[in-house]
């Protein structure tokens, strides 16, 4: 993939991240997926979250909507089910999507709606300035707990593989050509695909360095596994970091199960005959 190929996705706004920050990566490996998917800027649509990685918006050269904090996935799924045929991602960090908006994670795996949701998961809430996030450590030392994290971290991914839905993958932000596959597969897939994405904060998470990353991650061989086999890769010893597929189900995606949309989506909808005047006589 060439810069020339990729740069038609950059908006005029370079990128403020930190020099060394993994959402570069991120941002890299998703611009060489729309190219590889054949998307020009305007054939897709990202919702974003607040922090770090939401500050993408600016950057992203595709329709975007900024939300509100932990209001990605509901956003998204709000956009996919008004035009259910154009492909909708939603970005966020580990404290939006893990913190704040976990319910919309649930849903959208319980649901299987067919969104794509990447999840910078740098086990921090870096644009506040390095408070503990869900996924940090029991033990961790940040901003927020200088005598060490008590709780045990948030765990997304088993999260959503006990809710069955289509894809759930996890890549690191520094194997981008890794990523870029993930996330291509990912679009691809009908139903809810979730990205986990191991993504230094070179800033403030001294520990999580890419030296410490490049010692821990490893990719795996299958494209998927049996969910038992799935939850195991996750439990294992926390010093071993699976990236690739985890999990995948064939499922019916949510918009599938409704007969309004199996012709068009709504937005191509006439609302000529539709009469909401007694719905509305009910209130008067
Ligand atoms: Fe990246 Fe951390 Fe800087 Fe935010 S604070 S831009 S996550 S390095």
């Amino acid at each position: 993939m060439t810069q020339k190929q990729i740069s038609k996705y950059n908006s005029k706004i370079p990128p403020t991240w930190c020099k060394g920050c993994g959402n570069f990566g991120i941002f890299t490996a998703l611009k060489a997926a729309f190219a590889k998917l054949g998307f020009s800027p305007d054939d897709v649509c990202l919702t974003y979250d607040v922090g770090c990685s939401s500050n993408m918006a600016d950057f992203l050269n595709t329709y975007g909507f900024h939300s509100l904090h932990g209001r990605t996935i509901s956003t998204a799924i709000g956009l996919h089910l008004a035009h259910h045929q154009f492909p909708v991602i939603a970005i966020g960090g580990d404290g939006g999507i893990y913190g704040e908006g976990v319910e919309h994670l649930i849903e959208a795996a319980r649901g299987n709606f067919d969104i794509t949701a990447i999840v910078h998961n740098n086990f921090l809430y870096s644009l506040t300035t390095g408070q503990k996030s869900p996924t940090a450590q029991k033990g961790s030392k940040t901003k927020s707990t200088p005598f060490g994290t008590l709780e045990v971290p948030f765990e997304g991914l088993k999260t959503a593989i006990i809710h069955d839905p289509s894809f759930v993958a996890r890549g690191y932000a520094l194997e981008a050509a890794h990523l870029t596959n993930l996330i291509v597969k990912g679009v691809k897939t009908k139903g809810f695909s979730l990205i986990d994405v191991l993504q230094p904060c070179v800033t403030f998470n001294k520990k999580q360095t890419p030296d410490w990353f490049k010692k821990r991650v490893y990719k795996l061989k299958k494209d998927g596994y049996p969910k038992k086999e799935a939850l195991k890769i996750l439990s294992q010893d926390p010093e071993k970091l699976a990236i690739g597929i985890l999990y995948r189900s064939d499922r019916k995606a949510y918009h599938e199960h409704l007969p309004q949309l199996k012709d068009k989506p709504l937005i191509k909808q006439s609302i000529e005959k539709i009469d909401i005047g007694k719905l509305i006589e009910e209130f008067i």
